[in-house]
């Protein structure tokens, strides 16, 4: 295969100006190929000639002309290729006397599950919220009556953290095994669009989500594997370090030798339970701040040039500083055309996030405006110094906006002055919301990093400042505050059969990451154990 780089056309060609573009590069005549894309991006530098760059591999109907081929075209930018699979390691010779139970059915528990089903280990999915439509309704009911089911939330519930989100499947992580392709690949055949495999910036949104997340779990059924809803882990049993018992909903105990600790970064009772059973956790610097909500047409302007493009959608920003005290702050989690939804899963504490839908056509851009913190800043020292400093946040969310999310407009948040009524950017909001003091929320040098992020990046993106801005809060739930330590070979924790897995137990940052450290413990267990 021949793999070519940098093509760029314009953002409106047609397929058929890709293939000629393709046929030239090559020096191709009459010769028949076929290609296939493996990245799309798009080039805004020059607002008036905005391009699409692409990487593709093509296949040449006769072999044995690439060498030639390649040897006559000579560029840096073309290059011979292998296609690489992915391979699922061969079982290992231990016994397995019972199914591996994964807890937790997010994108980590999901992935790991449906790769174990696949190699015959029938994994049994213990999730504590309800699954994907029902727990639609129930979210949509605590968005409209503000009543909290703290077991299915917007945290909690088949699909995870990431069912009503923004969807986002681009990731940092490297891939040099072909994960990263399996999970983009799996979403595909679960109903996803096809395109979600070569785009930069890859996007599912959750009206897609929650198809996509039940046809994945009709699929682990159909290989064998089990689920059970409205079933909480709240404890685990060991014999000389070795896993025995996990007990369900604290009436229910079960038999077990492998149990995969999926349980994302919002499980707090689960955090305190494995810290009573010994299994060993650290605290973890992450972020916390705000929402901050722009008209799209005011992003798109500032991205593309123009209010409106049909072609590219509505624009995605990145951005950050560093501020004079030395903490980072920058946009997290951007959601173009979404929504800010509370995304609360404890009562009287109040946690907001961002969300859209697949057209992501709502009238605002959001973003998490987010301060890098450290265990230095948690208010107790621990293993879960980070939860209370979050629910320490949480709480005067909750207070300042009595129970619905606080909202102010820039101008009065750089006035320390509470709002009391908003303007021009009206807020694109799942849950209520009310006009209050998100600055009281913080201590003040987190406060005071947001304010000077913001001017930062109004000098990046015009009128990212402007007065009438709505900053919502608190975003407290960016990434896990505990990592729960694991063996780097077997992945196992302290405990034998125990495999802290995903975002909740810090190896993950995202739905796709997540998805990958999934699959990256069922290699673990498969490894280790015969399948049945
Ligand atoms: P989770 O998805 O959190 O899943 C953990 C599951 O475990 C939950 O379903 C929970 O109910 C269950 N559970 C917890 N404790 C127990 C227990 N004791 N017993 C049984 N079950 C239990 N990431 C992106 O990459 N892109 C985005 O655009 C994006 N947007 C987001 C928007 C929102 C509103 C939110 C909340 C998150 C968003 N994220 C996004 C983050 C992303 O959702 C997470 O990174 C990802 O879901 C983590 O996957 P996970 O499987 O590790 O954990």
């Amino acid at each position: 295969m021949i793999r070519i780089t940098q093509l760029k056309l314009s953002i409106n060609h047609t397929p058929e100006e890709l293939s000629q573009k393709i046929r030239k590069e090559l020096r191709l005549k009459n010769e028949g190929f076929t290609y296939e894309i493996v990245k799309q991006s798009l080039d805004c530098r020059h607002k008036e000639d905005k391009k699409f760059v692409y990487t593709v591999d093509v296949s040449l109907q006769d072999i044995n002309q690439e060498n030639k081929i390649l040897r006559k075209v000579h560029d840096n930018n073309i290059m011979s290729t292998k296609k690489k699979e992915y391979i699922f390691p061969s079982p290992g010779e231990e016994e397995l006397k019972y199914p591996p139970v994964i807890v937790g059915s997010g994108p980590a528990g999901i992935f790991c599950a449906w790769y174990l089903a696949r190699a015959g280990y029938r994994p049994l999915v213990l999730e504590r919220g309800e699954e994907a439509h029902i727990r639609q309704k129930t979210v949509e009911n605590f968005w409209k009556n503000g009543i909290l089911d703290p077991d299915s939330n917007v945290q909690f519930g088949e699909g995870g953290a990431g069912t009503f989100s923004d969807g986002k499947l681009n990731t940092l992580v490297k891939d040099p095994s072909g994960r990263n392709h399996e999970v983009l690949k799996r979403f595909v055949q679960a109903g996803a669009p096809s395109e979600i495999i070569y785009q930069q910036k890859p996007h599912l949104g959750t009206d897609v989500l929650v198809g996509v997340v039940e046809t994945l779990r009709h699929e682990i059924e159909e290989m064998g594997g089990e689920f059970q809803f409205r079933s909480k882990v709240t404890d685990l049993f060991f014999e000389n370090s070795q896993l025995k018992e996990i007990e369900i909903n604290g009436e229910k105990r079960i038999p077990a030798q492998v149990c995969v600790l999926a349980v994302g970064h919002s499980a707090r009772d689960s955090f305190s339970m494995f810290e009573k059973k010994g299994i060993y956790m650290e605290p973890k610097s992450f972020a916390v701040g705000v929402r901050m909500e722009h008209p799209q047409s005011m992003i798109n302007l500032a991205l593309y040039g123009e209010e409106e493009n049909e072609k590219l959608g509505a624009a995605a920003y990145k951005v950050t500083h560093t501020c004079e005290n030395g903490r980072g702050v920058y946009s997290f989690c951007m959601c173009p055309g979404g929504y800010v939804v509370n995304a609360s899963s404890e009562p009287e504490m109040l946690a907001v996030n961002g969300m859209s839908y697949q057209a992501r056509d709502s009238r605002n851009a959001n973003s998490a405006l987010i301060v890098s913190v450290t265990p230095a800043d948690f208010p107790e020292e621990g293993p879960l110094g980070g939860v209370a400093f979050q629910r320490s946040l949480e709480r005067a969310a909750w207070k300042a906006g009595n129970g619905k999310v606080p909202a102010q407009l820039f101008e009065d948040y750089q006035n320390h002055k509470p709002s009391t009524r908003l303007k021009d950017v009206e807020p694109c909001i799942k849950g209520d919301c009310v006009p209050g003091d998100v600055r009281s929320i913080f201590p003040k040098e987190i406060g005071d990093s947001i304010e000077e992020g913001v001017l930062a990046f109004g000098k990046k993106i015009k009128g990212f400042d402007r007065p009438d801005a709505v900053l919502s809060g608190v975003e407290s739930r960016t990434s896990s505050p505990v990592r729960i330590v694991r063996d780097k070979d077997s992945l196992e924790a302290n405990y034998e059969g125990i495999y802290p897995c995903g975002e909740g137990a810090g190896y993950a940052g995202g739905i796709t990451s997540a998805a990958m450290d999934g699959i990256k413990v069922a290699e673990a267990v498969s490894k280790k154990f015969r399948n049945f």
